[in-house]
């Protein structure tokens, strides 16, 4: 009784990959099947790399991979892998407290899962030139839609050596990403790098934003290594042999997870009409206040979101990222319903065909 009591209290293997009491109570149905919970650095090609309590092990994800491509287990999943067997087969993966999720460029418009249970999305943002702030709105957009906390990081802030320019900036940024904490990095100076390894310190976080934002630079400043240009990583086995690996999702020193997969690099929606009304939540609040349900805030009387531009509270510039940002999603959001309507279409085309093949045979006579 005394040791299942100290087994219990003893500090879980995977707490530094972000296992708590929460996982620990979902995981219970499968632990009492004899499976053993994991973590998923990486899935490539029908297996996935998962840290176990007895280190990492790679397993087939057969039974993970559905045709729904939003339900494909994905790095940062939690998953219940098998004890024993050759190959070992994760059974199943605990819901998702959050998910990241992009349009993929196809024709059809299909959500690919990028990485799960994310609780901070740091968006990187170089300071080298003019921060383009309709793109760090869209960011935020897909981060908010993740479930995910935003953060926006300016990086290369030594680049802005006057404060009052720096200060400026930082507040135009404020201004695009309401309810989001800004902070400004130097891994020239090392300023705001402990600020942000405290954030990320708890918890699993991606880093986000275009190419030359600074974020693998970030991404070493927080492991204190070289690893993400290739996500390279040495460690040592079962076995007490040095080996290299590549993973997607790295403990960092200080504390928390980091997850960076390539096709976070450069992300596009994904039905994300939540998370665009969140970044542009004052505009939301004002159009509530317009005198007619259906104000397209464009002439109409009465209009509290054209008054909030008329005072200046409200930049022009901001209203028209968010008219953008809607109607991309707009258009995804047609193209999916096109390929389901699509879908739907076929499926009642079958159905009739064998109904009329059933209905003349039971005739006796030809179709
Ligand atoms: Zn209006």
């Amino acid at each position: 009784m005394t040791s299942s009591t100290s087994l219990s209290s003893a500090p879980h293997a995977l707490t530094r990959y972000g296992w708590d009491d929460a996982w620990a109570a979902e995981f219970a149905p499968y632990a009492g099947q004899g499976l053993l919970p994991g973590r998923v650095l990486r899935v490539d090609r029908g297996q996935c790399d998962l840290m176990t309590e007895s280190g990492v092990i790679r397993a087939d994800t057969a039974f993970v991979t559905p045709h729904d491509p939003l339900r494909v287990i994905c790095t940062g999943d939690w998953a219940a892998v098998e004890a024993t067997g050759n190959p070992r087969y994760v059974k199943a993966y605990l819901p998702r407290r959050t998910s990241f999720v992009r349009s993929t460029s196809s024709q059809r418009s299909e959500g690919q899962i990028l990485a799960a249970n994310v609780d901070h999305a740091v968006i990187a943002v170089s300071l080298a030139v003019d921060p383009d702030l309709g793109r760090i709105e869209r960011f935020l957009a897909l981060a908010w839609e993740s479930g995910a906390q935003p953060l926006v990081v300016l990086t290369k802030a030594d680049l802005v050596p006057d404060p009052d320019a720096l200060a400026y900036l930082v507040q135009d940024v404020e201004r695009a990403a309401p309810g989001v904490q800004v902070l400004t990095v130097s891994s020239l100076t090392g300023e705001g790098t402990d600020v942000l390894a405290a954030i990320v310190g708890d918890g699993t976080s991606v880093l986000l934003g275009t190419s030359g934002a600074g974020k693998s630079t970030l991404a070493n400043a927080l492991l204190g290594e070289d690893v993400m240009d290739t996500g390279a990583i040495r460690e040592v086995d079962g076995k007490g042999r040095h080996t290299t690996t590549t993973r997607n999702l790295l403990v960092l020193p200080g504390g928390g997870v980091l997850i960076d997969t390539p096709g976070l690099r450069g992300v596009g929606l994904f039905d994300a009409e939540a998370g665009v009304g969140q970044v542009f939540s004052e505009i939301e609040e004002y159009a509530a206040r317009c005198r007619f349900h259906d104000c397209a805030h464009e002439a109409e009387p009465g209009c509290a979101v054209q008054e909030a531009v008329a005072d200046g509270t409200l930049p022009q510039r901001r209203l028209e990222s968010y008219r953008k940002l809607l109607r991309e999603n707009q258009r995804i959001v047609a193209k999916t319903d096109a390929r389901l309507r699509a879908e739907i279409r076929r499926d009642w085309r079958m159905k009739s065909a064998e109904g009329r093949a059933n209905y003349s045979a039971k005739r006796g006579g030809r179709p």
